[in-house]
């Protein structure tokens, strides 16, 4: 049972998404360092779902300043400009429940499919939407 259970593995393509890329180089940053020049290419991740709860897409047009989305907000994340009567958007602590996007009235937040979110400041302009 357990050979057959082995040769039928060794036949078997891998489910998950070989990722950054299909083979891992010697130097992650050495690789990073292509990306960026363009010599080399990331294998992009597996498609995600319907419906999938990514980083948080705010229109800042639309939003009205009511706050809902700050009352709901499980996680604190979200924080009000009362100068501006909008909102910033701290990626970083969201727990992507989609609540936000439930509660407001006017459709001004949403979640995208991007989820590749890692990142060594949780300040920087990639966690901080607003
Ligand atoms: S998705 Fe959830 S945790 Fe994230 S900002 Fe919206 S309500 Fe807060
Ligand atoms: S619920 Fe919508 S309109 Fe109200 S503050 Fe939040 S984003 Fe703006």
């Amino acid at each position: 049972m357990i050979l057959k259970t082995l040769f039928s593995q060794l036949l078997t393509r891998p489910v998950t998404n070989r990722f950054p890329v299909k083979y891992m180089p010697k130097s992650v940053t050495g690789l990073l360092k292509k990306v960026e020049e363009g010599e080399a290419k990331i294998h992009p991740p597996v498609p995600v779902p319907e419906k999938f709860r990514g980083k948080l897409i705010y229109d800042r047009e639309k939003c009205i300043g009511c706050q809902l989305c700050i009352r709901v907000c499980p996680a604190s994340v979200i924080k009000f400009k009362p100068e501006e009567k909008k909102i910033r958007i701290h990626v970083a602590r969201c727990t992507f429940c989609s609540q936000c996007v439930d509660a407001c009235p006017v459709g001004a937040l949403s979640m995208s499919e991007e989820f590749l979110l890692a990142d060594y400041d949780r300040f920087s302009g990639n966690l901080v939407v607003e």
